[in-house]
């Protein structure tokens, strides 16, 4: 794969003067080369810490193989690898790869926001057609006649039993003032004796509205705002 392809730069570090007979042209003119290793992919640019060594001759230009090499001048290549200064080593992304993580991290952040968007849209219009038992609601109540400056918080309610036209909940005791940290409540803090029937017909339409009375004929209003079907 293209993406996959990678350059390797040799990157001059340092040369020196060898001992020793050319054995292409007789010259006494052999040069130890020595090169760090750069790699190179369309992402990525590394400079490494291996060193590379090349001779050659300065009179006539070419390259002596090491099967040419004699001791004396294996040692002094050796040495000459001592001295070379290293250049220190670094890993970079490349501008493309910037580009692409950039683009990465605001796509996916979107994307769950999407996602998550659309769950809740999906969840909100299955419990507000069609109210299961056991669903349960984040509710802001809103006044009536009988309560007519509620709390402004949210409290969550439960729905116990679904009718053609009604369908009845009970709030659970407790109550928070902003919907995002709302603890989930226990099924043992259910307040039996403050259920409620609500309008199908009300909440369907809108999917937000709770309109209904209590068993005493109080009259309940709640605006729900988060969703639940365990
Ligand atoms: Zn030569």
């Amino acid at each position: 794969m293209a993406t996959l392809s990678m350059t390797t730069t040799y990157r001059p570090i340092h040369q020196l003067s060898l001992p020793g007979q050319c054995p292409h042209c007789g010259a006494q003119a052999l040069t130890g080369h020595y090169f760090q290793l750069q790699r190179e992919t369309r992402w990525t640019l590394r400079l490494t810490d291996q060193l590379s060594r090349r001779v050659s001759c300065t009179a006539c230009q070419r390259e002596c193989a090491p099967a040419t090499w004699d001791k004396a001048l294996t040692e002094a290549c050796q040495a000459g690898e001592q001295q070379a200064v290293r250049l220190p080593p670094f890993f970079r992304w490349k501008t493309p790869a910037k580009l692409l993580m950039a683009m990465l991290l605001l796509v996916v952040p979107l994307l769950i926001w999407a996602i998550s968007a659309w769950t809740d849209h999906q969840l909100r219009t299955a419990i507000s057609q069609q109210p299961q038992p056991g669903d349960r609601l984040l509710a802001m109540p809103i006044a009536t006649d009988t309560d007519p400056e509620p709390k402004s918080t949210y409290l969550w309610l439960k729905v116990v039993q679904v009718g053609d036209l009604e369908f009845s909940l009970i709030p659970y005791a407790g109550s928070c003032t902003t919907r995002d940290d709302c603890p989930k409540p226990s099924e043992s803090a259910l307040q039996p004796g403050l259920r409620f029937q609500a309008s199908r017909e009300d909440f369907r339409k809108t999917g937000n509205n709770l309109n209904g009375q209590d068993a005493r004929g109080a009259e309940r209003h709640y605006f729900v705002v988060d969703f639940e079907r365990p």
